[in-house]
């Protein structure tokens, strides 16, 4: 039976550390006095509460800002470069966003064929510049611009090849799969910190995509509104709507 101490207790010599137990702050760490393997976290441990980073723990640096005027109005960059992978990211920001009331924010994943490429295969593009225009029309906002997104984190290269098997039938949750690849490995922890660096603790999103709410408020980030973001099909993307729709969950209200 375990023997309890009593909190009273004054420590004796016996019980009070030896000085020689301790390791000298200048130890060179020796076999011995480095933690045993069985004390790191398992690779694939899943993150509690605790283990989360928290939104200002920077993972991300910022890296430069500038003016951008666009055709939308004049908006300031700011670049960001991932900590972990250096792979950089950039925030348009118009007028000021920290403090106030919850600024309208777009959290876009990169998708170089339809937001530069002018591909009909997705809403991408089309989603990109209505919410620059809808940020313009409030006269404040931010767009979060996220690389390494594409086709929901698989590459550029995989996504075309994704393409070509949706073109004999698979849908776009299938083409992935077909691949060995993830449905959807994104992840917002990089987006979370670049809106807590530009000083956003309350937002209103600009999604279709309810997993994203839900990733950003892990972060401990407010939605306050979902503002949706819906863009007309067209005969290329219904198929592709129908599946975020009807696979993925998103909220498209509109008939596809
Ligand atoms: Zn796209």
């Amino acid at each position: 039976m375990a023997q309890v101490m009593n909190p009273n207790a004054v420590p004796t010599q016996d019980t009070m550390p030896t000085p020689n137990t301790m390791p000298a702050p200048n130890a060179v760490p020796t076999q011995d006095t480095m933690p045993a393997p069985n004390t790191m976290p398992a690779p694939n441990a899943v993150p509690t509460q605790d283990t989360m980073p928290a939104p200002n723990t920077m993972i991300v640096e910022h890296f430069a800002a500038a003016r951008v005027p666009t055709s939308y109005g004049g908006f300031v960059a700011h670049a960001y470069r991932s900590v972990a992978d250096g792979e950089e990211h950039i925030a348009y920001v118009m007028a000021e966003v920290d403090g106030g009331a919850p600024p309208l924010v777009r959290m876009h994943s990169e998708c170089l064929t339809g937001d530069l490429l002018s591909s009909l295969r997705c809403d991408c593009g089309q989603q990109l510049r209505a919410a620059l225009a809808m940020i313009a029309q409030e006269g404040r906002g931010v767009l979060v611009y996220l690389r390494g997104h594409e086709g929901r984190g698989i590459g550029i290269g995989h996504k075309i090849r994704a393409y070509a098997l949706q073109d004999v039938g698979l849908d776009t949750v299938e083409a992935n799969e077909a691949q060995g690849l993830p449905i959807d490995s994104r992840t917002y922890g990089v987006g979370a910190s670049i809106l807590a660096d530009l000083g956003i603790t309350e937002m209103r999103l600009m999604t279709n995509n309810p997993r994203k709410l839900d990733s950003l408020e892990d972060f401990n980030l407010k939605i306050t509104e979902r503002i949706p973001i819906e863009i007309e099909s067209n005969p290329e993307n219904v198929r592709y709507l129908r599946t975020k729709r009807d696979r993925l969950g998103h909220t498209l209200t509109a008939a596809l």
